[in-house]
């Protein structure tokens, strides 16, 4: 479908938001991903297309994409995605994946974020804020640096409490520090048979932590993944 370019939004120094007005609504489900196609002069090798998760909820009118910039040393692509001009006209696949809310709502949920693995979960959380849906989830967010806090408007309209872990933060930082870790993920109470963890970020750091998991005793039927190549472990 071809979709128009809004405006974007900066969420944190190189995290940005996308904005993007399809011609007519478009129906997806929270946590879907979509594949992007920006053609540009002399593409680098990780070429025009690029899959992104919508960090939008499918109740609201723009679709979104957040990502992380990482200027000059990025990729061609992402160098021409922060220059797009209000208003362009570029294609985007029908969304899909099954990184999806389970259909029963009693689920305990235990989302684990990767740095802009966060996406999926900013779309989930809208989408329970907008309909009113109450499900009981915990939400873990690792990140490099206190700099890259962000969507705390988002947490607070959902009261969700967000535990975040920064692996390399300021003296002044007084909470969890390190990596993620099984045991921060499964706390002081291992989650119940019926829960599911969620785990979405940079491809390493998601198998390498989902088969950590799995050897501390969580069976695979109860972990989900969402993996985002192209990023480095947080
Ligand atoms: C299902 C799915 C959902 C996804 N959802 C999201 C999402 O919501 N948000 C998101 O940001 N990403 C998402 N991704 C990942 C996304 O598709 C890109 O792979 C990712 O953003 C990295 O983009 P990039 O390759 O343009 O690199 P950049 O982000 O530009 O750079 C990342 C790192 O790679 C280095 N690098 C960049 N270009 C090159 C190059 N040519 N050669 C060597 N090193 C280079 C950079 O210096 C930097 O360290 C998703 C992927 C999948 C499969």
């Amino acid at each position: 479908m071809q979709v128009i370019f809004d405006h974007s939004e900066a969420e944190t120094g190189n995290i940005t938001s996308f904005y993007f007005k399809p011609d007519q609504p478009v129906r997806y489900t929270a946590g879907q991903f979509i594949e992007l196609t920006l053609p540009h002069p002399r593409p680098d090798e990780r070429g025009i297309k690029h899959w992104f998760t919508l960090s939008s909820a499918p109740s609201q009118p723009y679709l979104r994409i957040t990502t992380r910039l990482a200027g000059e040393q990025g990729s061609s692509f992402k160098r021409n995605l922060a220059k797009l001009k209000p208003g362009k006209a570029v294609m985007m696949s029908d969304p899909m994946g099954d990184f999806v809310l389970p259909k029963l709502i009693q689920t305990p949920l235990v989302f684990v974020a990767g740095g802009i693995g966060i996406t999926p979960y900013l779309s989930m959380l809208q989408w329970l804020a907008d309909t009113g849906e109450q499900r009981p989830v915990k939400l873990l967010w690792g990140i490099n640096s206190e700099a890259d806090i962000a969507f705390q408007d988002l947490f607070d309209k959902v009261s969700q409490h967000v535990t975040v872990i920064v692996r390399n933060p300021a003296s002044a930082w007084g909470g969890e520090q390190g990596q993620l870790s099984p045991e921060l993920i499964l706390g002081l109470e291992k989650p119940g048979e019926d829960a599911l963890i969620y785990m979405s970020g940079p491809e390493p750091m998601i198998e390498g932590l989902s088969n950590d998991l799995h050897k501390a005793g969580v069976p695979r039927r109860q972990i989900v993944t969402d993996f985002f190549p192209g990023y480095e472990t947080i």
